[in-house]
């Protein structure tokens, strides 16, 4: 089969098209022909160079989509012809953690395309249990902009914020994927949102999805903006993962009580903290990663009822990878960019 692959790890790495041996899969296994794949910062952050090994050569992609191809022993409730998702977030599923419903704490956490094979590729394996049947209701482009960037905002906003009805939150970055998904996923609780974006598109785009209030960061100071339109009371709930350029806003942007959720480092990830403020606003800063399995069918119900929405800014052919890898890179996209084999089978 054909795959986007590199071949080392500690990069940064060239992308390129190869040939590699179709997987091969056994009990309770299933092969996936890869119709679509979701790109993630996470892939970036891969090809650059990661603290850790992963399998090489590698094949990226955490939100594969597609037809399954053919089921190994054992394997039940799926057959081939389905369609079906693969959970980016694979765990033991019997440990401590995995039973207290606490998934990325397990020891054996990994995400699927970051530590394992993933989908740019045309085919790629999972276990079963990690495929999550589909329905028409959204193209598959559409479903491979939701497992992990909308488990993610998840994650962020109810088992970290505690997001509640009539907080206000600040979603930074509005035009990433984690943006476009929180924004949806604050209102769907009745939420009152401010977002932030680098354009006046981006911030047009960011209304539409349900944004209440927007601030171009480029232009004004987004945390004097945010004081100014709360009243000087601030936010409940800031998501962010922009790291360390808008640390310190993000948390003058914050009411007393306020919660910062944190899921990403883009700009950096040294921050500093004045503790005098930190302790006599009572706030709480919280790390976040990925989400439970119980969380992703949350999600996925929501967006079988079209309460939430995939946000699509373009599907490139998998063979021109690289340059969707810039164009994320370049910060270019309101939502997600989608990935679609393109080579003749
Ligand atoms: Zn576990």
């Amino acid at each position: 089969m054909k795959a986007m692959v590199f071949s080392r790890n500690g990069g940064p790495e060239v992308l390129e098209e190869a040939e590699l041996p179709t997987p091969t899969i056994g009990d309770g296994e299933v092969l996936l022909e890869v119709k679509a794949c979701g790109l993630n910062h996470l892939d970036l952050w891969a090809r650059a160079g990661l603290p850790f090994s992963i399998p090489m050569p590698h094949v990226g992609g955490c939100e594969a989509t597609g037809v399954v191809a053919e089921v190994g022993k054992g394997v039940t409730g799926i057959g081939p012809g389905a369609r079906v998702l693969i959970a980016p977030g694979l765990c033991c599923r019997h440990c401590w953690w995995c039973l207290h419903d606490e998934d990325p704490r397990c020891a054996e956490y990994r995400v699927a395309g970051l530590h394992t094979q993933g989908g740019f590729a045309e085919y790629t394996k999972a276990d079963a249990h990690d495929c999550i049947p589909i329905s028409p209701t959204w193209s598959f482009a559409e479903w491979s902009a939701v497992p992990l960037t909308f488990l993610t905002a998840w994650h962020m906003l109810f088992h970290h914020a505690r997001l509640a009805p009539g907080d206000d939150v600040l979603v930074q970055a509005a035009g990433s994927g984690v943006g476009t998904a929180a924004i949806q996923v604050a209102r769907l609780v009745g939420a009152r949102v401010f977002a932030t974006a680098g354009s006046d598109a981006k911030l047009r785009q960011a209304q539409e999805l349900g944004a209440h209030h927007v601030v171009n960061y480029r232009e004004q100071n987004f945390a004097d903006e945010i004081l100014r339109l709360t009243d000087r009371r601030g936010v409940d709930v800031v998501v962010e993962h922009v790291g360390a350029d808008v640390w310190r806003d993000s948390l003058k942007s914050l009411a007393k009580g306020g919660r910062l959720v944190t899921c990403g480092a883009t700009s950096g990830p040294e921050v500093s903290l004045d503790l005098r403020f930190f302790f006599t606003r009572e706030l709480t800063v919280t790390g976040s990663y990925m989400g439970t399995r119980s969380e992703l069918l949350e999600v996925l119900r929501h967006v079988e009822r079209r309460e939430l929405q995939p946000v699509v800014d373009r599907v490139f052919p998998l063979s021109e990878l690289r340059a969707a890898q810039e164009y994320m890179h370049d910060r270019r996209q309101f939502g997600k960019i989608v990935l679609e084999p393109d080579w003749s089978k």
